[in-house]
């Protein structure tokens, strides 16, 4: 009796070490788990994230500078850059502007381009009608021409 009490005591001292284990390594996993999710969420050090601007660095010195936004580098923050950020932009509007101006100046080019041959067209034109029509000076010429012509076929007619 007191031996199947024991037993029984024994087994339930087992049991209870099981479930103190299980709980244990429950909690321990659970622990695991917290700790690599908030490795995850935490965001990288400058130390890491600016590894060339802090390779000089030691404690003591000077902390190192953001080298777009010159913001200071504090080791253990993270610096989030909107410098960088916005001188990207700045440099993006100079350059679309700068594009906007080549643009506008070929099509200036183009424009005057076909303004001059449009130009050349009509004065070719212009040209080629002024051949067709004799000047007065040209008229009176041939006038002059065509009267010495009848003169000719007919000598005593003046
Ligand atoms: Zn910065």
């Amino acid at each position: 009796m007191a031996r199947a009490k024991g037993v029984w005591v024994e087994d339930s001292g087992l049991n209870l070490k099981g479930v103190e284990a299980k709980k244990d390594w429950k909690q321990e996993k659970l622990r695991l788990r917290t700790e690599r999710a908030e490795r995850r969420e935490r965001p990288v050090p400058n130390r890491i994230c600016y590894v060339e601007e802090f390779a000089n660095w030691r404690p003591g010195l000077p902390l190192p500078r953001c080298n777009r936004c010159d913001s200071t580098l504090f080791p253990e923050a993270n610096h989030k850059c909107e410098g960088f950020v916005k001188k990207y932009v700045d440099h993006d509007d100079e350059w679309r502007e700068r594009a906007e101006a080549r643009r506008a100046e070929k099509r200036e080019a183009i424009h005057e381009h076909y303004a001059e041959m449009r130009e050349e067209r009509i004065r070719d034109r212009w040209e080629e009608e002024q051949e067709e029509m004799p000047s007065s000076e040209e008229l009176e010429a041939m006038e002059e021409e065509r009267l010495n012509e009848i003169q000719g076929e007919y000598p005593d007619a003046g």
